[in-house]
């Protein structure tokens, strides 16, 4: 069991003052794996506090300060990378295939994207030919609060934390409580890069408590949002009253739309991109929309793709989906395919209840839907599991009209 009761802020690691410990749990199965804290209103004032310290001196530091420090950075992640693949599947269940490759690669994509925009990037520029004497200077922002989910943790909060970084920002970083491991792995790699005190701070806690303190607290200058439409409109509430700048990425229904002349594999690629990450991307194309020639024949295949879809435990090596995230969200995702029974679309691979040999851990019956209309639930709620809907259509018209057909609030 990992000890990671620890915050850090102002350039070292200290204890919570008023907080409280959480479980992490191994969603492979349900076995708790390191406590964290959640942290406390004292604990989100001093770490706010160290980044305004920070701010004034960390925005004027010349770009090249910053860009050695990304790059140390950057190694630092290079060299830990496996260590990191273990962090994000031990916390959110991503087999290590997939952690070791797009989810460890797509936080190093993001790192090197930044780097190089900062090399690009001119802070001070003239205005237009026609006026040389008139400058535009970029300044950063001020204060950043970061605040970011669980299913693709590296992607998320490198996307987040780099770019800040990078444009002169001090932030305070609040990961996902469901799935802080990886982003504690990466404090300690700024820590080693050797970031001055202040710049970053990472203040573990769920939602209601930091997530809320810091969107509606007056030192902090933006805050950057991936999440829930729920708690993306919880937080533009309480950034309001003190004008922050918000950015907000939230959740989505995609739809895949497969023409008749679409090529055979079309409609295999369209589960298994739907499936993977076991259901739990933003982008997942979760209705897939069929012109009626192709309609069964594809739901044929998408069934056939689903049952053979390998199910498995995080840590094993292949290419199987592992588990969902957490109690909750199996719960949820039972709730909505028994919606999706009860409102009467055909299931025609998977349904309720845990996968056959798999009692313990948060495991879902690869599951597709058939004869579904857009006015269903399980056609309108992100289910963030491998639960695809399958919906025919007439025209291309019609196909673009279901497509945008999603309600403004998804969940
Ligand atoms: P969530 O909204 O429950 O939590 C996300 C983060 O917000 C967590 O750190 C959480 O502690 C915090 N939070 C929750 N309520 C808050 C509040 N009232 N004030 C401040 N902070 C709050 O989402 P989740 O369950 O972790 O992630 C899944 C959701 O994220 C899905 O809806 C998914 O589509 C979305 N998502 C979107 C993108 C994107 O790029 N658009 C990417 C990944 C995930």
């Amino acid at each position: 069991m990992l000890n990671k009761q620890q915050h850090y802020i102002d350039g070292a690691w200290v204890d919570s003052l008023g907080g409280a410990p959480m479980e992490v749990i191994n969603p492979s199965n349900e076995a708790p794996v390191a406590t964290i804290t959640l942290g406390s209103e004292t604990d989100t004032n001093t770490a706010v506090a160290a980044a305004r310290r920070a701010f004034d001196d960390w925005s004027i530091t010349d770009k090249n300060t910053r860009i050695e420090l990304l790059e140390r950075l950057r190694s630092q992640y290079e060299e830990r990378a496996p260590q990191m693949a273990e962090m994000i599947s031990l916390e959110m269940g991503a087999p290590m295939a997939l952690s070791q490759t797009a989810q460890v690669g797509a936080g190093l994509g993001h790192l090197k994207t930044a780097i190089r925009e900062l090399k690009g990037f001119e802070f001070e520029r003239g205005l237009n030919e026609r006026s040389p004497n008139d400058q535009i200077h970029y300044e950063a922002i001020g204060v950043a609060a970061l605040i970011t989910p669980w299913n693709w943790p590296m992607n998320q909060v490198i996307l987040k934390v780099v770019p800040a970084l990078a444009a002169g920002c001090t932030v305070i970083l609040k990961p996902s409580e469901i799935a802080p491991l990886s982003s504690l792995l990466l404090a300690e790699m700024i820590d080693s890069a050797g970031f001055p005190a202040g710049v970053f701070n990472l203040v573990n806690g769920d939602g209601m408590g930091v997530g809320s303190q810091l969107s509606a607290h007056p030192d902090v200058d933006m805050v950057s949002f991936t999440g829930s439409t729920r708690a993306g409109i919880a937080i533009t509430k309480a950034a309001a009253d003190t004008v922050k700048r918000v950015s907000l990425e939230l959740g989505g229904k995609g739809a895949n739309i497969i023409f008749a002349d679409a090529d055979e594999k079309a409609v295999t690629r369209g589960v298994r991109h739907c499936f993977n990450n076991t259901g739990q991307s933003c982008n997942a194309p979760t209705r897939m929309l069929v012109e009626r020639s192709l309609y069964n024949q594809a739901v044929e295949t998408a069934a056939a793709v689903a049952a053979k879809t390998e199910i498995g435990a995080a840590e094993l090596e292949g290419r199987h989906i592992g588990p969902v995230v957490s109690e909750a969200q199996y719960n949820k995702i039972q709730g909505l395919i028994k919606a999706g029974i009860d409102e009467g679309a055909r299931l025609v691979a998977g349904g309720l209840g845990k996968p056959e040999g798999f009692e313990r851990g948060y495991f879902v019956k690869p599951t597709i839907f058939a004869d579904v209309n857009n006015d269903m639930v399980i056609a309108r709620e992100e289910v963030f599991g491998p639960v695809l809907t399958i919906i025919p259509f007439d025209s291309e018209e019609e196909a673009i009209q279901i497509a945008n057909d999603t309600p403004l609030r998804i969940n």
